[in-house]
């Protein structure tokens, strides 16, 4: 297997996420005046990848703005993988408060991200005139934002010390995130950087979004299909469900755990409200299409938290 091949086939899933998120901002679903300025072209996907990224949005925002609200203190976020992700820039317009954002992904992806920023002025100016650009310009470091380029099979030996001369401080809250990113790499190395976490940070989250149910039929079709593109779920068959995808983190030093397919967030999170909104912005008439695409993706959330509160999707 030639290894260089596969992680230029994993970086080109980048391409995809932001296509997706584009199509479903400019269908209504999803409000981000950020996303256009990383994709030029006009795209439209299918109006059952348009609700599958609103519900990925949504679940993935509510719990991040849960971590963001539920102690005081600094907070820090570190997006693994972060590709073109436009959530600084969201967050940081809606007034949430912050202490500082980090993004990690390979310098073939970053390099483009610098670009992008360095020559949109509505970004740059979010990010602040005092950041600097360093790396061979793959990375940026601002005051609340820092953009680090580097491999995450290599966080512990290179990721870490370079987060934590850029301002990362283990004593403070810090949130995870891994959408779409820790699935395509070998369950060894993500394990690590899970474990890391639990035995050198005492207040942090956890958060996964990502594919699941590997062996149904549909499943087989989802890899087979990625498998074509040279592109390998290589975490998949061991956290094929929500119970191991829990698993991962409560067997690791963390003490909380919980993971919900897309199903179960359409149905119990999202208001009737929006229920009726997205019904309208598009026809879906596949609504079996819909339940088996959705059951195919879950977010999963850990926590070690001081206090003995909850970090819940919803009160059930
Ligand atoms: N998280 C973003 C989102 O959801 O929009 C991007 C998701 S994209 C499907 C996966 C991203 O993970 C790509 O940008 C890829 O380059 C990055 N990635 C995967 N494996 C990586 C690794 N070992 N080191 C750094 N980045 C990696």
């Amino acid at each position: 297997e030639d290894l260089s091949i596969q992680d230029n086939a994993i970086r080109g899933t980048n391409e995809d996420a932001i296509t997706s998120k584009l199509s479903a901002v400019n269908a209504g679903y999803i409000q981000d005046e950020y996303v256009k300025y990383f994709h030029k072209r006009p795209v439209k996907r299918s109006p059952l990848i348009n609700r599958g990224s609103y519900v990925r949005n949504k679940g993935l925002d509510t719990l991040i703005i849960k971590f963001l609200e539920i102690e005081d203190g600094r907070k820090q976020i570190i997006s693994l993988g972060a590709g073109f992700d436009t959530r600084y820039f969201n967050l940081k317009s809606s007034l949430r408060k912050f202490y500082k954002y980090f993004e990690i992904d390979f310098p073939e992806i970053t390099a483009k991200k610098v670009a992008i920023i360095r020559k949109n002025k509505t970004l740059s100016e979010i990010i602040g005139d005092d950041a600097r650009i360093g790396r061979g310009d793959t990375e940026i470091y601002g005051s609340d934002y820092c953009l680090l380029s580097g491999d995450l099979r290599d966080f512990i030996e290179d990721l870490i010390p370079r987060l934590e001369s850029n301002g990362f401080d283990r004593s403070l809250s810090t949130l995870f995130l891994s959408e779409c990113v820790m699935i395509y790499m070998d369950p060894t190395n993500s394990n690590k950087i899970v474990e890391w976490i639990g035995a050198n940070l005492n207040m942090a989250m956890f958060i996964v979004y990502e594919q699941i149910l590997p062996n149904d039929a549909f499943g087989s079709v989802m890899l087979q299909n990625l498998k074509y593109r040279n592109i390998e779920l290589r975490g998949i068959h061991a956290y094929p469900d929500l119970e191991s995808q829990k698993d991962r983190y409560l067997s690791r030093g963390w003490t909380h755990a919980e993971a919900v397919d897309m199903n179960e967030i359409y149905d119990l999170y999202i208001d009737p409200k929006e229920h009726a909104r997205i019904s309208r912005l598009e026809m879906l008439d596949e609504l079996e299409e819909w339940r088996l695409l959705a059951s195919h993706y879950c977010i999963a959330w850990s926590y070690k938290i001081s206090n003995e509160s909850q970090i819940a999707l919803y009160d059930s």
